[in-house]
C-alpha cells in the first residue's frame, strides 16, 4: 500500500491543482511556471488538513516526516537553515483554501526568527533595525494565531512604547526601542500562555501549520463559508514559503494591485503600496498606503516589472487578477494571484472588454458572471456604509429604500402621492394596504414570512420589503415605532435593505439601479445562447410593460386576485362574497366585470404579440374580508357605542357570521382554486367573459392579444374537465356575441403532488402545464412556508439538515422529482404539451439549471428577475 502524499514542492504544482494545493498554493506554483518571480517553498495539501480534522486534530501518520523532508529540500535549495545562527531561513506559514476566503483564516510571517537568528538576519541585511522589527512582528503573530493571545495585548504594549518615545508611526521607533519591544512582547506571550514560546524552530513550524489547519474551523471562516455556499469539508492547504522582506528600508515595499479597476471594471492601474513595510501593513490601515502610480518614481525597475507581470497573469488566467507583491531591496516578488472580486458593474464591463479584446468567447464570458450578482444592478442598493443595523427581518423583496416612517396605509398613500418618500411600517399588511404600498419606497412588517401578503405584493412591484422583523413593535395610538430599545416617531427616517433584511435608523446613501450598455450587451449574448424561454409574473399593465422592457417573452402568471384586492374594488368583491342569493351575486359580479376587463386590456396591450397566461381566481374568499378578530371587535364596538344605527349593527353582524362561515382550519388546503370555481362557477364565468372582451377590445385597437387561461390547484382530471367545459361554453357565448373567434388555450397549474402523479390524465384536458413550485413545495414537502421560515426552517438551514431553503432553490430530489414526473407523464399523454414554471424558483439560477435539465419550455418570474433568469438560462444551456 502506497502512503498518501501530503507535501508538494512549489515546482511540483500548477494552476490545475487547486483542489489539492488551495488557490494560493496553485497560484504561486503556476506563477513559478510562468517565470514570474516568487519566493521558494512547499505546500501541505488540503488532504492533510481534512485528515487531521477527521482525526480529531491528530496529524495523520507520515505527515510530519514529509514536512521535515520538504523543509530539508527547501533548506538545500536556499542554502539556509531554519534556526541556523549564520544563514537563517525565515518562512511564512500561510493558509490557502480552495475557494478564496480573504482574511478569514490565519497566516504567520517571519517564522524562524529567534534570539539565535536575529543578529545574523540584521547583519545580512546590513540593517539590525529591520531584524528586530521582523522579530517583534513574529512574536505577535505567533502569539495570536498559535497560542490565542488577544491582539490588543501586543497592540497596547506597542502603543505604550510609541507614546513613551514620542513616535508617531511604527517606523519612528529605533533599533533599541524594537529590541526592548521584543522583550516586552515575550513577557506578554508568557503571561498569557504560562510558558515560553518553543525554542526549537521546527516545533514552532509544526505548531504554526497546525494552527492554520485549525483556522479552517474558526467561527468567522464558518460564517463566511455558509454565506458563500462553500462546503465545510474542503479543508485548507498550508503554504510554507521563504520570507521576502518589504521592510528592509526605503528600497523595499509591499503592496496589492488589481489588473483592472474592481469597482468599475475599467482597464487602468489600480493598487496601493507602502515603502518599508510588511504584507499585513497595507490592509491593517495603520499607515495610509500610497497609490500604485507613485511607485514608478521610487522603485522604477520593480514597477516596470510589476506591470509586465500583471499582463502575463491576466493573459494566462484570462481574467482580472488580484495580486499581492513585495519588493525586497529593489527586487520584485509576487506572493499571490487570484481572480479579483468585483462589483456586478465591473463583472459586466470586464466580461465585455475581454470579449472585445478577443481574450474570451461570449460563451466563456457568460460562464464567468455570477447571475445572482446581477440583482445588485436591478434595484437601488445601499452604498458603502459602516452602520450596524437596528434590527433584521426576512429579506423579502430586494433593493434598498429610505423614507419617513408611516404607520398606516392611508397616510402613506396621501404623503406618497404628494411626492414624499415614506416607508410603510405595519404589524402585517392586508389587502387594504395596497394603496399605501404602491406609493411607499418600501415596506417593513413585524409579522409574516416570505409569502406574506406584503412580501408577495412588494416583490411583484419590485419594491423593497423586509418582512417578519419580529423585533419591532408599533404603537398606533402614540404613533411610534420601537426597534429593540430605540423608539422612532412617525416621520423619523429609516432605511431598509430588502436584499439582506437589515433595517437602519436614519438615512443611508443609495446607489441607483445600473442597467447600462454593458448589462444590455451581456444579457443579449445570453439570449443568443439560451434554450429556455423567460416570461414574467405580472398582474397589471405597468408591471407587464416593465417586464417587457426587461426582456420577458410573455407573461407566465397573471394573478387575478390582486385586481380583486385593490381598494376601489373591495366593496364590490365583498358584496359578491356576502351575497344572500344568486341574483345579488350576479349584480355584484356585473360590477366587477368591467374592472377586470380594464385590467386585462392594459396587460394584453403591453404584451401585444406575446403570450399572456391569466390564472383564474385562486385564494379562498375569506382573504378578501376583514380578519375574524377585527370584525368581532368592530361588532363589539358598535354594540357598546351609544346611538349605533341598527342597520349598521346588523350589517356588521352579518359580515362577522359570513367570515366565521368562510374561515377554514387550513385555508391553504381548503376551498380555493378550481374547488372554489366549481362551487361558484359564476366567478370564473365572469372572469372568462372579461378576458374575451378585453382581447376583442385590444384587437380592435390594433394590438395582438395572445391570451391563455390557466386553472389553479387542480388535483383530479375531472376537475379540469368540468372547468374546461365551463370556460369553453362561456367563451363560445362571448364569441357568438362578438361574431368572431379567438384562439385561447386552456391549461392548468401543477401544484399538488397528486396532479404530478396523474399528469397524464390531466393532460387530456390541458393545452399546457405550469408548475406552481411554491405550492408544490408546500404540499410536496408538507411544510407551510409562513410557519417554517423564521422558525424550524432557519434551524434546519443553520444546522445543515437541508442544504438550501426549498422555497428559494428547488428541492431537486423531492419537488424536482415531482416536476420531472409531471413533465414526463404529461408529455406521454400529449407530446405537444407546453411546460412552464411560475413559482419563485423561476427566477432562481440554481433552480433554472434544474428546469433546463428537465427540458421544460419556459420559466416565469418577477419582472425584476427577468434579466437574471435570461442569464441563468444561458448558463444552464452552456452547462
Ligand atoms: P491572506 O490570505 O489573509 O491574504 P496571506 O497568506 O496572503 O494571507 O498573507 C498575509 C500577508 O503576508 C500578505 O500581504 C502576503 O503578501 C504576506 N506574505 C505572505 N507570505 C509572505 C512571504 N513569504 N514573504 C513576504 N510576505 C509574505
Ligand atoms: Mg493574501
Ligand atoms: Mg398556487
Amino acid at each position: 500500500m502506497t502512503q498518501q502524499r501530503y507535501l508538494y514542492d512549489l515546482a511540483d504544482g500548477d494552476a490545475s491543482m487547486k483542489a489539492l494545493l488551495g488557490g494560493k498554493g496553485a497560484g504561486v506554483a503556476q506563477m513559478l511556471r510562468l517565470g514570474v518571480p516568487v519566493p521558494d517553498g512547499f505546500t501541505v495539501s488540503t488532504a492533510a488538513s481534512v485528515d487531521t480534522t477527521a482525526n480529531d486534530g491528530e496529524w495523520p501518520a507520515g505527515l510530519w516526516e514529509e514536512t521535515l523532508a520538504a523543509l530539508t529540500r527547501l533548506e538545500e535549495r536556499t542554502g539556509r537553515g531554519l534556526g541556523d545562527p549564520e544563514r537563517p531561513l525565515l518562512v511564512s506559514v500561510r493558509s490557502g483554501a480552495v475557494v478564496s476566503m480573504p482574511g478569514m483564516m490565519d497566516t504567520i510571517l517571519n517564522l524562524g526568527i529567534s534570539d539565535a537568528t536575529v543578529e545574523a538576519l540584521g547583519r545580512e541585511a546590513g540593517d539590525p533595525r529591520f531584524a528586530w522589527d521582523s522579530y517583534r512582528r513574529f512574536l505577535q503573530m505567533y502569539g495570536e494565531v498559535v497560542e490565542g493571545v488577544p491582539a490588543h495585548a501586543y497592540e497596547d504594549a506597542l502603543t505604550a512604547m510609541k507614546r513613551d518615545r514620542g513616535a508617531a508611526q511604527d517606523t519612528d521607533l529605533s533599533t533599541d526601542d524594537l529590541r526592548e519591544l521584543v522583550e516586552v512582547f515575550k513577557i506578554v506571550s508568557r503571561t498569557h500562555i504560562g510558558s515560553d514560546l518553543p525554542a526549537d524552530p521546527q516545533e514552532a513550524l509544526r505548531r504554526a501549520i497546525d494552527a492554520v489547519f485549525r483556522s479552517w474551523l474558526n467561527p468567522r471562516a464558518g460564517v463566511y463559508r455558509r454565506a458563500n455556499g462553500i462546503p465545510d469539508d474542503l479543508g485548507t492547504a498550508v503554504n510554507v514559503m521563504q520570507m521576502v522582506f518589504g521592510n528592509r528600508g526605503e528600497t523595499s515595499a509591499t503592496g496589492v494591485c488589481f489588473t483592472r479597476n474592481p469597482a468599475t471594471g475599467a482597464k487602468e492601474l489600480y493598487g496601493e503600496f507602502l515603502l518599508n513595510a510588511q504584507g499585513e501593513d497595507v490592509v491593517a490601515g495603520i499607515r495610509t498606503p500610497r497609490p500604485l502610480a507613485e511607485m514608478e518614481a521610487v522603485l522604477p525597475q520593480a514597477y516596470a516589472q510589476l506591470l509586465e507581470v500583471m499582463g502575463t497573469l491576466e493573459s494566462y488566467y484570462r481574467d482580472m487578477q488580484d495580486i499581492e507583491f513585495t519588493v525586497e531591496d529593489t527586487v520584485l516578488y509576487l506572493l499571490q494571484t487570484r481572480a479579483g472580486k468585483r462589483t456586478a458593474a465591473a463583472a459586466l464591463k470586464v466580461a465585455r472588454d475581454l470579449v472585445e479584446e478577443g481574450v474570451l468567447t461570449r460563451e466563456e464570458a457568460i460562464g464567468r458572471i455570477e447571475p445572482a450578482q446581477l440583482d445588485q444592478l436591478l434595484h437601488p442598493a445601499l452604498g458603502d456604509h459602516g452602520q450596524t443595523p437596528a434590527t433584521r427581518g426576512l429579506a423579502a423583496s430586494p433593493g434598498a429604500a429610505v423614507g419617513e416612517v408611516v404607520l398606516d396605509s392611508d397616510t402613506a398613500e396621501r404623503r406618497g402621492k404628494a411626492g414624499e418618500a415614506v416607508v410603510l411600517v405595519r404589524w402585517e399588511t392586508t389587502p387594504d394596504d395596497i394603496a399605501g404600498t404602491l406609493v411607499a419606497q418600501g415596506v417593513l412588517t413585524a409579522h409574516g414570512g416570505m409569502t406574506s401578503h406584503a412580501a408577495v405584493v412588494a416583490r411583484g412591484m419590485g419594491k423593497p420589503c423586509v418582512a417578519g422583523a419580529s423585533d419591532i413593535s408599533i404603537d398606533t395610538d402614540a404613533k411610534t415605532l420601537r426597534i429593540g430599545d430605540v423608539t422612532l416617531a412617525e416621520g423619523d427616517v429609516i432605511t431598509l435593505d430588502g436584499s439582506t433584511g437589515e433595517v437602519f435608523a436614519g438615512a443611508l446613501e443609495l446607489v441607483p439601479p445600473q442597467i447600462n450598455a454593458d448589462f444590455a450587451a451581456v444579457v443579449g449574448w445570453a439570449d443568443e445562447v439560451r434554450r429556455l424561454g423567460v416570461r414574467a409574473n405580472a398582474d397589471n399593465g405597468p408591471d407587464a410593460a416593465k417586464a417587457r422592457e426587461f426582456g420577458a417573452e410573455g407573461i407566465g402568471l397573471c394573478r387575478t386576485e390582486h385586481m380583486f384586492m385593490e381598494q376601489d374594488r373591495l366593496p364590490a368583491v365583498r358584496k359578491m362574497i356576502l351575497a344572500g342569493d344568486d341574483a345579488e351575486r350576479a349584480t355584484a359580479l356585473e360590477e366587477i366585470l368591467p374592472m377586470q376587463q380594464a385590467d386585462f386590456e392594459a396587460i394584453l396591450e403591453a404584451m401585444s404579440g406575446l403570450p399572456v397566461t391569466i390564472r383564474l381566481l385562486d385564494p379562498p374568499l375569506h382573504e378578501f374580508l376583514p380578519s375574524l378578530v377585527d370584525q368581532a371587535l368592530e361588532v363589539q364596538r358598535l354594540e357598546l357605542t351609544e346611538g349605533t344605527h341598527p342597520t349598521d349593527l346588523r350589517h356588521a353582524r352579518a359580515l362577522l357570521a359570513q367570515i366565521k362561515k368562510l374561515t377554514e382550519q387550513n385555508p391553504m388546503l381548503g376551498t380555493r382554486g378550481v374547488r372554489l370555481a366549481l362551487l361558484h362557477p359564476e366567478i370564473p364565468q365572469m372572469q372568462v367573459r372579461a378576458i374575451a372582451r378585453a382581447a376583442f377590445a385590444v384587437a380592435d385597437r390594433g394590438s395582438d392579444p395572445r391570451v391563455e387561461i390557466m386553472v389553479p390547484l387542480v388535483a383530479y382530471a375531472e376537475e379540469l374537465r368540468r372547468m374546461r367545459a365551463i370556460i369553453e361554453t362561456t367563451l363560445e357565448d362571448e364569441f357568438d356575441r362578438a361574431g368572431r373567434r379567438l384562439e385561447i388555450p386552456v391549461g392548468t397549474m401543477i401544484e399538488l403532488p397528486r396532479a404530478a402523479v396523474v399528469a397524464d390524465q390531466i393532460a387530456e384536458h390541458a393545452d399546457f402545464f405550469s408548475f406552481g413550485t411554491n405550492d408544490l413545495t408546500q404540499t410536496g414537502v408538507g411544510i407551510s412556508r409562513d410557519d417554517a421560515e423564521g422558525a424550524f426552517l432557519s434551524h434546519y438551514l443553520d444546522s445543515d439538515v437541508v442544504p438550501d431553503n426549498p422555497f428559494s432553490t428547488i428541492d431537486v430530489d423531492g419537488v424536482g422529482g415531482l416536476v420531472e414526473l409531471g413533465a414526463e407523464r404529461g408529455r406521454s399523454a400529449r407530446p405537444d404539451l407546453k411546460l412552464g414554471v411560475c413559482g419563485e424558483h423561476g427566477g432562481d439560477p440554481a433552480s433554472i439549471a434544474v428546469f433546463e435539465r428537465l427540458g421544460l419550455d419556459y420559466v416565469s418570474c418577477s419582472p425584476y428577475r427577468v434579466p437574471i433568469a435570461r442569464f441563468a438560462a444561458a448558463q444552464a444551456t452552456l452547462e
